[in-house]
């Protein structure tokens, strides 16, 4: 990440060693990453809730409804609020989020990476809601597992977690 001065007295920081940084007055500086979560959604079909990325980076390509965590939000509260704002899923129209994997993704912004500790959770959705595309995403909707290609999917976290959970529906089903 870069860190350039103190954001405690403004002077010039030089990094210490990995994500530490220290100025010349003596702070420690830590340059910790950005959370963020997202979830895969499976409904009774074993088919997972897919979106497509409407803005960039990675537009056009695929990923899990989620986003970065506002301010001190928890992973919990986070990824109920993305749910909400970016398919329009409310708590009640999904399982309890079940944690699958956090992963460490370089997010690219305004010329700046970014890095980011995203939390990846998986659930199932309960009943028949209907699936609405907002926000920053430009499509939503269910495909099967294995027409999936993990490929397509735009972060490192999310695509990690894809292919964990596929893992163990696979192994469930035989
Ligand atoms: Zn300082």
């Amino acid at each position: 990440m870069e860190m350039n001065f103190c954001r405690r007295c403004g002077a010039i920081l030089s990094l210490e060693n990995g994500h530490v940084y220290r100025c010349e007055s003596g702070h420690t500086i830590f340059a910790n990453a950005s959370p963020a979560s997202c979830l895969w959604l499976l409904n009774d079909k074993n088919e997972l809730l897919v979106v497509v990325r409407a803005l960039n980076p990675g537009k056009g390509m695929l990923d899990a409804p989620g986003g970065f965590n506002d301010g001190a939000e928890t992973f919990e509260t986070s990824v109920a609020r993305e749910l909400e704002e970016e398919v329009g899923l409310k708590p009640t129209d999904y399982t309890r989020p079940q944690y699958l994997l956090s992963d460490l993704d370089a997010y690219d912004y305004k010329d700046e990476t970014i890095d980011v500790l995203c939390c990846v959770y998986h659930a199932r959705l309960i009943g028949n809601p209907p699936i609405k595309a907002q926000d920053d995403v430009a499509e939503a909707r269910f495909i099967a597992i294995a027409d999936i290609d993990p490929s397509m999917i735009y972060f490192d976290s999310v695509r990690e977690g894809f292919l964990k959970l596929k893992s163990h529906i696979d192994h469930d089903s035989h």
